[in-house]
This record gives C-alpha cells, sequence and structure tokens, in this order.
C-alpha cells in the first residue's frame, strides 16, 4: 500500500532499507536495561516496538547515548496498561514516561502528520500543528527531522529500518534533513538550532541543502517561545561542545537570536568574543573532567560586555561603581529574558558575579578576608580569572587573590556550598526548605 505524503516531503522511496543485525554494530548490550524491558514488554504484548532517535544514532557511532526513546504501535493507555511505572505526559499528543528510579523511557505513539493546509495552526510553543493522528512506522519517519534521527532499531529482528537514507548519512557524517528543508524549518524553527548541535556535537556536516536556508529562515526563531529557547539553549551550550557550538551559531547567524546583545558587541570587541571563548571552553573541559558546571557562570559571561558598557554609561553620569553595575544588570537581564526565558536563580547568579567584580577591588582592611568566605566567592574569581584570560587588566588583581586564598584556606573553604564542605556536623540540620529545592 503506498501512503500519501506530506506535501513538503520529496518523493523519496518509501520501501524501507533493511539493515540486518548481521550488518551494522548495533549490541543490546550497549543498550539499557530499562529500554530493552520496555521494548521486550511491548513486544511480548504483540506490539511493535523500536529504538529510535538520538539513541540509535549515538550507538551506531559507537557514543554513548544520552536517553532511549522509543516507538510503538501501542497507544498511550495501552502503554500505560504494561506499565506501572508510567505516566502519561502532553495534552494533544500523550507520550508515556516509563520510569525506573533515575531513568526515563520516553515511549511514544506513531505518529503519521498529514499536511493539512487551512488546518494548520500554531501551538504555544511556535511550531505548526497539523491534523496529527496515530500511524505507522511508515507515517512517523516522515515527522523526524534528520535522516540520522529518523532510524529505527526493531527489537523483533533486531534490524535497523531506514526509510531516508540516515544510515548513508552516518557514513558520510552529515545532518540532511527530511524533507524540503524550508518547509521543514518554517514548520518549526528549532531545527536550525538543532542542526547546529548536532553537527558540534557529532562533528557532522550540514548538508548544503539543509544548511543554505539557515542565515535567511533565522529570524524565525524571535517566533519561539522564550521558554523553549531556554531548553535548547542549555542543551546547546551545556553539553560538552558549547564553544564548537557557539562559532557554528556565529557563522549561520544564530547566535544573535539567543543572545541579542551580546551578539551586537562582538563585533565591535573583540575582547568580548575572547572573553567566550574562553568560557565555552572552560565549561567543556569541566564537563569532559565530570566536574559540575553552573549555567549562571556561563551566562555572566555571555552577557558581561554588554553590563560592562551600560555601567560605564552609568558611572560617567556620576554613579559609583556597585550601584552602576546593579542597573546594568538588571537592564540588560530584563532585556535577555524577553528572548531566552532565563530562570531567577540563573540570572541571579550571574548579577552576583558582576557585581562581586567590583567588590574584589578593594583590597584594604577587613573587607577582603570576608570576602573570601562570600558563597559567590569563587564562581566571582573564577570570573575575574575569565577576564584575565581575554585580556582585560586585571592579571595583577587576579595574582593578588589567588595569593590571599593561600594564605587563609580556613576562610575559602567556610565560603563553599553545602556539600563541598568537609565539616562535621555533631546535630543533623533540620531542612529549612522540604521541597529540597534549596533556594
Ligand atoms: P539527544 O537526545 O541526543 O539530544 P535526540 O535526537 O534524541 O538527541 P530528542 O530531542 O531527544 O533528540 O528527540 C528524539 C527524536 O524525536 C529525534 O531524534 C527526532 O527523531 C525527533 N524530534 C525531536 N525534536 C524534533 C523536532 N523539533 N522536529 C522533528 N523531529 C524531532
Ligand atoms: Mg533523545
Amino acid at each position: 500500500m503506498t501512503k500519501e505524503l506530506p506535501d513538503n516531503i520529496h518523493r523519496l522511496p518509501v520501501e524501507p532499507r533493511i539493515i540486518p543485525r548481521s550488518d551494522h554494530n548495533i549490541s543490546r548490550n550497549d543498550i539499557s536495561d530499562n529500554a530493552l524491558k520496555v521494548l521486550y514488554r511491548l513486544a511480548n504484548a504483540g506490539y511493535k516496538a523500536y529504538l529510535v532517535g538520538g539513541g540509535v544514532r549515538d550507538l551506531l557511532l559507537d557514543i554513548k547515548p544520552k536517553d532511549f526513546d522509543v516507538v510503538t504501535d501501542a497507544h498511550p493507555e495501552q502503554i500505560r496498561e504494561l506499565f506501572r511505572n508510567c505516566r502519561l505526559i502532553g495534552r494533544r499528543f500523550r507520550l508515556a514516561h516509563v520510569r525506573f528510579g533515575p531513568e526515563i523511557i520516553e515511549v511514544s505513539t506513531f505518529r503519521a502528520c498529514h499536511s493539512g493546509g487551512e488546518g494548520d495552526t500554531e501551538s504555544s510553543d511556535g511550531r505548526i500543528l497539523r491534523d496529527n493522528v496515530y500511524g505507522d512506522i511508515d507515517d512517523d519517519v516522515w515527522r523526524r527531522d534528520f535522516s540520522v534521527n529518523a532510524l529505527f532499531y526493531n527489537i523483533d529482528d533486531f534490524s535497523i529500518v531506514d526509510y531516508v537514507g540516515g544510515m548513508n548519512d552516518i557514513r558520510d557524517r552529515q545532518l540532511r534533513l527530511i524533507g524540503d528543508p524550508q518547509a521543514r524549518y518554517r514548520e518549526d524553527p528549532v531545527r536550525m538550532l538543532r542542526a547546529i548541535r548536532f553537527a558540534a556535537k557529532l562533528d557532522f556536516s550540514i548538508h548544503a541543502d539543509s544548511a543554505r536556508p539557515i542565515p535567511v529562515l533565522a529570524t524565525l526563531l524571535n517566533d519561539i517561545p522564550p521558554a523553549r529557547l531556554f531548553e535548547e539553549f542549555i542543551k546547546l551550550f551545556l553539553g560538552g561542545t558549547a564553544h564548537k557550538t557557539y562559532e557554528l551559531l556565529c557563522e549561520y547567524d544564530l547566535f544573535t537570536y539567543l543572545f541579542p546583545q551580546s551578539a551586537a558587541m562582538i563585533k565591535t570587541h573583540a575582547q568580548h568574543g575572547e572573553l567566550l571563548r574562553h568560557a565555552f571552553n572552560n565549561t567543556d573541559q569541566r564537563l569532559a573532567e565530570n566536574k559540575p558546571v553552573t549555567p549562571g557562570f556561563l551566562v555572566a559571561a555571555l552577557l558581561w560586555a554588554p553590563v560592562r558598557q551600560l555601567a560605564d554609561e552609568h558611572e560617567r553620569h556620576g554613579l559609583p561603581e556597585l550601584e552602576a553595575l546593579h542597573l546594568a544588570g538588571d537592564a540588560v537581564v530584563s532585556r535577555q529574558v524577553s528572548q531566552v526565558a532565563l530562570p531567577r536563580r540563573i540570572t541571579l547568579m550571574a548579577r552576583e558575579i558582576w557585581t562581586m567584580q567590583s567588590r574584589l577591588k578593594r583590597r584594604q582592611g577587613k573587607r577582603p578576608l570576608r570576602l573570601l568566605s562570600h558563597p559567590r566567592f569563587r564562581a566571582a574569581y573564577d570570573f575575574l580569572l575569565l577576564r584575565a584570560q581575554s585580556g582585560e587588566h586585571v592579571t595583577d588583581l587576579a595574582e593578588w587573590w589567588q595569593n590571599l586564598q593561600q594564605e587563609h584556606p580556613d576562610a575559602v573553604a567556610a565560603g563553599k556550598p553545602r556539600g563541598e564542605q568537609v565539616r562535621k556536623r555533631r546535630r543533623p540540620r533540620r531542612r529549612s526548605n522540604p521541597s529540597g529545592d534549596g533556594r
């Protein structure tokens, strides 16, 4: 049976290529036990069950997948009947989250995506919603973004099902949108950011046809709700390849839709670009060493130049530096959050780091010692180092603080956030915030 394909999909061969187990490298040993459990239970109940998306792609590339997504012909209620530890989420399209301790396996039902033209509406997260209905695997494949994300690993015979030439693109290490690239970006502009993210993470090229429309359509990102851009921001910059991602975002004119104030200054202030490069490299390195990273620190770096510029202006009008930094920080942050909805805990940390830059200049009296045990001292000091690295004239100041820390390790330890402190407590402290949010 031939199915009608959505308008924006070129006539692609609808017969899939089946790659048998003997011809690919995906072994069940590399799939999480929980994902296997889900796949087998669905299959044993008589449903079709496939691993799909990033999990399959990454395994083919010998990368450890971040998570595993499963797709099936079982409907959400049927999925729920099979798994006690299951929660249905989403309104228009319900997905099942099957939870095993910290691991969540996302199980979705095959979806068809018929382009209805007049029936299209825009969702609250900026995507065009089509008249979506449940379908089969050969419907589901076309709604996916890149060919390498549309490979299905069949638990029935361990083969891979490839409708879109994804295996060849894995081999050629390239990202190619399924269907007409312009139409697919218009349908969901976040795919432009996803192209960059995967290109950086996988070290893939973007096929010329999928690359060409990006700078032209980049402005469509202005229609994406700031909350969704925040989710993407985290994935783009805290995935271990922030530096490469940043370079590609600039190359494709996308960076300005995430951090407009910062992007405006890169062209005129080379030092700002330097600071960002160092910040991204540090972040990537910390992640590679399994050290914790804080988005607040990155945001402090991303907005430092615009904050500094505005603060300078306030100072020229007679405000003291600390107050100028406060005011500038408020203004720059409030413009920024209308583009990318950075949560308050993140912007608060960035603002503290900025104002601490002024306090770090005061070296007289008892103040410096007190500052050593400030909970934000470490972040503020690291930020000072970053500024020194990028060519700001603060190297002497950074050295001075380094010496002070060496002379007073106790004061430094006292400022470390809870958890990092090596200090015995006689009595367990009562939780002041039972939600455990810690804020
Ligand atoms: P990773 O999890 O490593 O970030 P991923 O490819 O698994 O990468 P997810 O966001 O987890 O990305 O999405 C899972 C799959 O869902 C994708 O591989 C793709 O097939 C499909 N998908 C996700 N977002 C989109 C989108 N915006 N447009 C089309 N398909 C999408
Ligand atoms: Mg995934």
